[in-house]
């Protein structure tokens, strides 16, 4: 189909309910854009409550059944998924990039992204094996269950709409739990089709249910009394909602936020890699990935040459649709969005900081409806600017000078968000100093984004994660999961 055919046909997508797709019957629907075409594209329907408790009844209705399933049979379910989700990457990846407008070259690296935690759970039976003490006492024995919780539900944000499903709903199931996502009103498509594929890898129906819709939705997935665990992607704002609101209720929550990623500069770094790196990890995805770099912090005298090699890689990056081939990037998800990353670069001018690349008002022919905005580079930004302080979620990059390493440590623990956070240098001395001193979930040492493999776990620290549990990995086995101690003896006088 061209590419003009698909922004003309606007796709009806559905809730997927019980083991099929449900139309939404509220009559209320949210639209979606192309944002490469700047159109609607397709129309999501809001669940209403009633079809909200529908989802919760058919999970709860499975979880019986499930919870029993041995883990040997849900890992080999998680094998049949796997296969599904190779032979249907390049669907999937098209799907994301018509939703969110990233490149299809990265909409295809989230996919795989969401394979590796599939494959990590098709090792569950050995990841839900427990501890066990023989003769813990005189003819006693002592050993641990861990046990699934029920019905979970995830909120997932929209620029991940492939993988971070994944981390929730598959390790969720592989646990033994039922499952509810409510994606990204923005970039839902995906998610229906991942529900399909994984009805026909073979998972009893009502496993796992998708609805869709936003705030109200959410809340009543906190407030539904069979609802026990929820897990959250978002900004802080709403990650810290969610949290207060489920945990409030007594449930289990786990809530990963909003991300600010330094990306430290020494003057021994070998300075390609780590020009390189900051053009990826800045403007890849258009900024909007939660590992994306936004402050680069320049120690020593290494900033000049750093904001003078990074300027001309800013200025040629090639911006076009995500289907087109050979790109650096593609659009921003919204016209608000792009209204919002601009009023953050009017803030960093006024606020004094140095445009060195200005993106605002490059024109994109055969692109004009789009929803584009070229990278922009500032230098000399300061701790107390709004463009430092705040996550702008966009292709614009600070550069903070520092004197040295422990200023560069004292500024990023400073911050109040503690995503991901890299160095860059040749000196072990300064690596082992900066992994151990510095208050981030996430440390990449000559790596741009330091996105922990699948059987590792993916967090932040501070006001980017409420909750006491990382995503995916062993830490999603024990988010998923009740942790039981037994102790049992059989006297040898039992009648
Ligand atoms: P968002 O906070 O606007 O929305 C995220 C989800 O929450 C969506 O499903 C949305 O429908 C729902 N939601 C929105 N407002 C709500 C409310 N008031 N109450 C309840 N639910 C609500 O985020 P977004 O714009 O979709 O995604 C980008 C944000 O997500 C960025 O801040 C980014 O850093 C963050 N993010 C973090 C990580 C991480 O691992 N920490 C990963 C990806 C994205």
């Amino acid at each position: 189909m061209s590419e003009a055919d698909q922004g003309a046909r606007v796709r009806e997508l559905s809730h997927f309910i019980d083991g099929q797709r449900a139309a939404g019957a509220s009559g209320q629907f949210a639209d979606v854009y192309d944002p490469a075409l700047g159109r609607v594209t397709a129309r999501v329907p809001v669940a209403s409550t009633a079809e909200v408790a529908a989802a919760v009844a058919a999970a709860k209705a499975a979880f019986a059944a499930w919870s029993e399933t041995a883990p040997l049979t849900r890992a080999r379910l998680m094998f049949k998924f796997k296969e599904l989700l190779d032979a249907h990457t390049d669907e999937l990846a098209e799907l994301i990039t018509r939703d969110h407008g990233k490149l299809f070259s990265d909409a295809k690296g989230e996919v795989l992204r969401g394979i590796e935690i599939v494959e990590f759970a098709c090792g569950i039976p050995n990841l839900l094996k427990t501890e066990f003490t023989d003769q813990a006492a005189n003819d006693i024995d002592a050993w641990n269950l861990r046990q699934p919780l029920g019905v979970a539900a995830g909120v997932t944000p929209f620029n991940f709409p492939m993988v971070v499903p994944c981390w929730m709903f598959v390790m969720a199931a592989a646990c033994g739990n039922t499952f509810i996502l409510k994606p990204s009103e923005r970039t839902p498509s995906a998610s229906i089709r991942l529900a399909e594929l994984f009805i026909e890898a073979g998972f009893p129906k009502g496993v796992f249910n998708v609805v869709h819709g936003s705030k109200a939705v959410v809340d009543a997935l906190i407030q539904h009394p069979d609802v026990v665990a929820m897990s959250v992607v978002a900004s802080t704002p709403v990650a810290e909602y969610i949290y207060s609101e489920t945990a409030k209720r007594g449930k289990r929550v786990q809530a990963l936020g909003s991300a600010k990623n330094h990306l430290v500069v020494m003057p021994d770094a070998n300075l390609n890699q780590a020009v390189d790196a900051l053009i990826n990890s800045s403007y890849g995805s258009a900024g909007e990935r939660c590992m994306a770099t936004s402050v680069a912090v320049a120690v020593g005298d290494v900033a000049d040459e750093l904001v003078e090699r990074l300027a001309p890689r800013v200025r040629s990056l090639k911006i076009g649709g995500g289907m087109e081939p050979d790109l650096d990037m593609g659009p921003l998800i919204s016209a608000a969005h792009r209204t919002k990353v601009l009023g953050y670069i009017d803030a960093g001018v006024a606020a004094g900081a140095r445009l060195v690349v200005d993106g605002r008002g490059q024109p994109f022919p055969g692109h004009e409806e789009g929803f584009f905005l070229a990278g922009s580079l500032f230098d000399d930004v300061k701790p107390d600017m709004t463009i430092y302080r705040e996550e702008i979620f966009g292709p614009v990059l600070s550069v903070v000078r520092v004197p040295d390493l422990a200023s560069a440590i004292a500024l990023v623990n400073a911050h109040e968000l503690g995503n991901c956070v890299t160095l860059f240098t040749s000196d072990g001395r300064s690596a082992r100093t900066f992994t151990r001193q510095i208050q981030v979930g996430m440390v990449g040492i000559n790596i741009p984004s330091p996105v922990p493999a699948a059987w590792h776990s993916f967090g932040g620290w501070k006001r980017s994660l409420f909750g006491d549990h990382h995503a995916y990995g062993q830490e999603a086995v024990r988010f998923y999961t009740h942790y039981k101690s037994v102790m049992q003896r059989w006297p040898d006088n039992v009648a």
